[in-house]
């Protein structure tokens, strides 16, 4: 039976799905029997997520003052075309 200490030593690898499928078994059982566990891998996950949809759209240089003018263009022309 695994421990907490264990789960905490092998989350990286548990994360990263290149621990040794035994392995894995083990850690998933711990993870579905401790909810301490659980809220750290699924906090985690949820970070890493995150994290790499941050890094998939990185916004390229100077794209966001190209965006303002763009939205600047289209709310002068929303207004011009409202007749107000
Ligand atoms: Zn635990």
């Amino acid at each position: 039976m695994l421990t907490c200490k264990d789960l905490l030593s092998e989350l990286n690898t548990f994360l990263d799905d290149t621990a040794d499928p035994n392995l894995r078994q083990e850690l998933q059982r711990h993870v579905n029997e401790c909810p301490n566990c659980w809220v750290i891998v699924d906090t985690t996950q949820k970070t890493l997520k995150v994290y790499k949809g941050m890094q998939a759209q990185e916004i390229p240089p100077g794209i966001e003052s190209r965006v303002m003018k763009a939205l600047e263009r289209k709310i002068a022309a929303d207004k011009a075309s409202s007749g107000a």
